[in-house]
C-alpha cells in the first residue's frame, strides 16, 4: 500500500488568498483553501452581476423607442 507515495496530490493556489491547497477528493472546497475563500470568491462575482442595472436600462430604452407622433 505504498501507492499513495507515487501519486502526490496536486498543489494549487487558492484564487482568493493564494494559499497552497492540495487538490484532493478530501478537499470539497478545491481549488479554494476553505469554504470562507470559496464564498468570498463567489460573492465577488455575484456582486458584479448585480450592479448591472439591466431592467432599468431596458425600460428606459423601450419607452424612448416608442414613436410618439406617427
Ligand atoms: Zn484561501
Amino acid at each position: 500500500m505504498s501507492r499513495a507515495a507515487e501519486n502526490p496530490p496536486r498543489i494549487v493556489s487558492c484564487p482568493t488568498c493564494s494559499e497552497r491547497v492540495k487538490w484532493t477528493e478530501g478537499n470539497p472546497h478545491r481549488p479554494f483553501c476553505s469554504e470562507r475563500c470559496k464564498l468570498l470568491d463567489l460573492g465577488a462575482w455575484a456582486d458584479e452581476t448585480h450592479t448591472i442595472p439591466g431592467d432599468a436600462a431596458h425600460d428606459a430604452v423601450s419607452e424612448g423607442l416608442q414613436p410618439d407622433g406617427r
